[in-house]
């Protein structure tokens, strides 16, 4: 069976990336595409639910984690430790499912240091006014958190060009449609074809 896709989704916070990924998760069936949780020492939002959203846990722990090299990569991003764990993605690929990693830039250049088959794709808001009125529509974050997420917007859209795909999300429904288009084109490969379609192939080429 051919290895699932390893999706890399970035954008400066409040862009929409969460929501585009949960959308598109609602359309696909559990076993063609998983999200992947990751681990983080922030704190956890109001609805927010362990093993759902994040593994919440302590910097000590995290730093366990670290030296013992659980995670595929990790970061830290305003303030806090996020982290891709590398058990979970490693075994779910393998079944042919594609994962979607929402991270950093930061993360993202280790992953596609270690895993150079991984698609990116890089989430823009439609400008800087829409961007602080959706951090601030969520509702989630206090003024503070919200300051320092607008602070350091620019620096995560600096890294846009590194992706392979750009995404604006302006509209959400053209967003997600666009989103699901490259997922679309990315199964179409030849590699990925050529094993799902190895019987068809062998008898249209019998002589
Ligand atoms: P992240 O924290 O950077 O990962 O951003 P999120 O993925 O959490 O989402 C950004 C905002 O978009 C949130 O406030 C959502 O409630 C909002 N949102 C999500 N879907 C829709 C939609 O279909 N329409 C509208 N108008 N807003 C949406
Ligand atoms: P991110 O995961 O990038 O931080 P979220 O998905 O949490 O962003 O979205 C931040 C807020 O903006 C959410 O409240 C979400 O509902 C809203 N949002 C996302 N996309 C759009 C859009 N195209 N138009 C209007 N609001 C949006
Ligand atoms: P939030 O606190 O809004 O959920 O996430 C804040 C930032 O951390 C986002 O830019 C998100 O992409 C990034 N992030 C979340 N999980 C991980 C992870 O496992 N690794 C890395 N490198 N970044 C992450």
């Amino acid at each position: 069976m051919a290895q699932g896709t390893l999706y890399i989704v970035s954008a400066p916070s409040g862009a929409g990336k969460s929501s585009l990924i949960q959308a598109l998760l609602k359309t696909q069936p559990l076993y063609d595409t998983q999200v992947s949780v990751s681990h983080t020492t922030r704190g956890v939002r109001p609805g927010e639910v362990h093993g759902e959203h994040y593994f919440f846990v302590s910097k000590p722990e995290f730093e366990t984690m670290i030296a013992a090299e659980d995670f595929l990569e990790h970061a830290e991003v305003f303030g806090n430790y996020y982290g891709t764990s590398r058990a979970a993605i490693e075994r779910v690929l393998a079944t042919g499912v594609d994962v979607f990693l929402d991270i950093d830039w930061q993360g993202a250049q280790q992953i596609r240091q270690k895993m150079p088959a991984a698609r990116s794709i890089f989430v823009l808001p439609p400008s800087t006014e829409e961007l602080d009125r959706r951090l601030r529509g969520r509702g989630q974050d206090s003024e503070e958190v919200i300051a320092r997420r607008m602070a350091q917007a620019v620096a995560e859209m600096s890294h846009y060009a590194e992706y392979d795909y750009l995404i604006v999300n302006d509209d959400f429904d053209l967003a997600l449609t666009d989103l699901k288009h490259i997922i679309r084109a990315e199964r179409l490969r030849m590699s990925r074809q050529k094993s799902r379609h190895d019987a068809l192939i062998s008898k249209l080429l019998a002589v």
